[in-house]
């Protein structure tokens, strides 16, 4: 637990000069006691997988500290999404019509629009989350003219065990194919790469905080 500081900063120099580049501090499975020396160092950018975890853990810390941005990066269901806003102001793994419609829905009865990745099934991995390629131009439309969603660019998890560097380039030429300019990639094994490769994004919890168990 002394080591979150310096993990975390040692993070924060290899990234110093990468000024387009963010860091989402991954904190799922660790108690608030654990994440706020880090708060306190003055990080805002904070990544949760779970709604009703991130409601227990982050509501009251969040009036604590208003600049304090919370990402959403695992799966979510179309009834969590009443709860999703306003706490959380990232939403990092978009990937059906239900969902879309929904957060749509949510944001007007809310007016509060949160920053939305696709995230993409760049692995074409049958268990995994995420829009298929061949999908994607068509998803990203409708989330756009039809739902009026604020999607900020795309998201990935490469497969396990093998080299993200090829799915990292794939996302971002289909990035650029639509146009846009966030990249949600690179987690405590790849980040370097990710950034290499463009990621604005990099989601890090274990090289933070250590282990999950
Ligand atoms: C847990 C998680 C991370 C962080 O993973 P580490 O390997 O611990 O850095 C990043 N992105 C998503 C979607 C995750 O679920």
């Amino acid at each position: 637990m002394e080591n979150v500081l310096k993990n975390f900063n040692i993070i924060k120099q290899e990234i110093a000069d990468k000024k387009n580049v963010k860091l989402v501090a991954v904190t799922k499975t660790f108690p608030i006691s654990h994440i706020l020396p880090v708060i306190n160092e003055g990080h805002t950018d904070f990544g949760e997988n779970k709604v009703q975890e991130a409601m227990e853990k982050w509501t009251s810390i969040k009036q604590d500290f208003p600049k304090i941005n919370l990402h959403l990066l695992g799966k979510l269901q179309t009834n969590k999404v009443k709860f999703v806003l306003p706490l959380f102001d990232y939403i990092h793994s978009l990937d059906n019509n239900k969902l879309a419609s929904k957060i749509a829905e949510e944001q007007t009865k809310k007016n509060f629009k949160p920053k939305i990745f696709i995230q993409v099934n760049i692995g074409a991995e049958p268990q995994k989350g995420g829009i298929e390629v061949s999908n994607l131009e068509n998803f990203y439309k409708k989330c756009v003219d039809e739902y009026k969603l604020n999607i900020i660019g795309l998201m990935c998890i490469p497969p396990f065990n093998k080299d993200s560097k090829t799915f990292f380039i794939k996302i971002r030429e289909l990035s650029e194919n639509l146009d846009l300019k966030d990249i949600s990639m690179g987690m405590s094994d790849d980040y370097m790469e990710a950034i290499k490769q463009g990621s604005t994004f990099i989601r890090i919890g274990s090289k933070i905080f250590g282990a999950r168990s």
